[in-house]
Formats: C-alpha cells, structure tokens, sequence
C-alpha cells in the first residue's frame, strides 16, 4: 500500500486524498464526503484529480472519514440523501429514506385517479420522501403529511421549500390524528416495523436513526395496528391504504387490513423480491 502523500504534503492532490480515504471504507462514500466538503456535486471530483487540496478542507475531511469509521450514517454527516429525483435534506430527527421506499411511491402513482382531484395522506411523513414524491408527480393532488416529531416535519417543510412544492401541508400528530374527519382517496405510510429485540438495531445505520421511526412494539406491527384500524374511516369509497412492513410480515399485515374491512388485500414484493408494501 502506497504511503500517504500527506500529511508531509501539506496541499495534496485530490486523487490521492481519496485513495487513502478509500482504506477502509465504501469508496462511494468517501466521495460523497468530500464532495460535501468541498461543497460541488460527486461527478465534478472525476474530473479534478489534479486539484491541490487546502489544509482546512483536509481537516474537515479527515474529520467526517473518522466520524463514518465509527458508524454515523453518511446522510447525516453530509445532511443529503437521494430519493426518488430528489436530493433531500435529512436529519438525525428523521429517518434516511430508502430505495425500497421508492416501490411505495410508484404503487401509490399507480392507484391514485387520475383527471380528479384527489387528496393524499402519507402518515409519519419523516424527511417528506414519499409526500414530497406523490405532490411532484401529482401537482394536482393536495398531499397532506403528518408526523409526532416536530423536528421531522421542520426538515420536510424545509425540502417541500426547497423543491418548490405548494401543494403538500404539514400537520403535527400521531398517524391519523391530524387527519379528524376528513376522507383521502389514497393514504400511505413507511411506518416504524422493527420489532423491539430486533438484533439488528444495534448494527449500522440503524443505530443512529430514530427509534420512534423505526421501532413499532414485540412484534413490530403496533404502528401498522393503529394505522390499519384507523384509516378505513378517513379513506373515500374508492380509496386505497398503502403501508410498507418488513420482509416476513405481509401475511400479518394483510390480516391487519382485511380485519379492518379493507378489500382487495395484496402484498407486493421488492426489487429484492422480498414482501415490502401492502395495499388494500
Ligand atoms: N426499512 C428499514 C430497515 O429495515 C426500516 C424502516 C422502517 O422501520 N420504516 O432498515
């Protein structure tokens, strides 16, 4: 392994800077952090491996490699995630949103009338992801999006703002609370499902995310309980009720929804072709 070139360098080249930082770590993720350091987009290092890096950008660098290497989650080290077509802002008081995520979004588009009006509900809403995602898509849709944590919905305000989106409101609350007496023709929610003994909370990105986004009671399903319960009055006649869960619990959720008196029940599987959405 080639030795460093710096610290003895004090300006080094911003090729080398990344094959050190390489060691031990994602080399995707070592870009992305010093592309946020160096505040450009990841595509413009390719094209800058010559680039003498300054003293201050190497520090900070090096801070964040460290800050990775102990386990902190490169969205939040770099307050960015990619999501749908968007790059959204996340926080550590909302969840970084997921690809599988994405398969809601597109079952969602695929259900929603069209040439209506319609509204749209999506409960615990976290960095806005799958809100923001149906009003871009939609912009004739009224998307409200609702969350307990008042933090997380500062972050979604701050990424419908910034996307220029007008037609998403933001209500404080649990699940369906906000939504008192009103009826949506399609609601959806990425609910926490993690049961509490669940081993893998204590591993990876995980660690560091909220556990009110992620963590739902013994068996994980509490949230998608109250939701399932609850949203058949708040749906119109036509209206569909979307809910992501983990891997071994459509059979589960699919009884939630069909005690709730929801018809057309179906589990739809993931790229990974693992049961991830439930609609009915
Ligand atoms: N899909 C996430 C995970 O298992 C959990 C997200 C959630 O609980 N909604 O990593």
């Amino acid at each position: 392994m080639a030795a460093p070139d710096y610290p003895c360098d004090p300006m080094p080249r911003l090729d080398a800077l990344l094959r050190d930082a390489r060691t031990g770590l994602d080399p995707g993720e070592a870009e992305l952090l010093l592309a946020h350091v160096l505040g450009r987009p990841r595509s413009w290092l390719y094209a800058h491996g010559d680039d003498e890096i300054g003293e201050a950008v190497v520090a900070r660098f090096a801070q964040l490699l460290a800050r990775r290497k102990a386990g902190e989650p490169v969205a939040y080290l770099t307050g960015r995630r990619g999501f749908w077509r968007f790059d959204l802002q996340v926080e550590p008081a909302t969840l970084i949103p997921r690809p599988e995520t994405e398969l809601l979004v597109e079952l969602a588009l695929g259900r929603l009338p069209v040439s209506v009006p319609c509204r749209v509900a999506d409960l615990g809403t976290g960095s806005g992801a799958i809100a923001l995602a149906l009003a871009h898509e939609r912009p004739d849709a009224h998307v409200v999006a609702t969350d307990a944590s008042a933090g997380a919905l500062e972050v979604a305000s701050a990424n419908a703002r910034a996307l220029g989106l007008d037609n998403v409101t933001f209500r404080l609350g649990d699940w369906l609370a906000p939504l008192a007496g009103e009826r949506y023709e399609l609601i959806a929610s990425n609910p926490p499902y993690i049961r509490d003994d669940d081993p893998h909370l204590g591993r990876g990105d995980l660690r560091f995310e909220p556990s009110s986004a992620l963590v739902s009671g013994c068996d994980g399903l509490d949230a998608i309980r109250v939701i399932a319960r609850e949203a058949p009055a708040h749906l119109s006649p036509r209206g569909w009720l979307l809910v992501e869960h983990g891997w071994d619990q459509g059979e589960a959720v699919r009884a939630l929804f069909e005690d709730a008196g929801l018809h057309e029940v179906e589990t739809v599987r993931d790229l990974e072709a693992r049961d991830r959405v439930t609609l009915g």
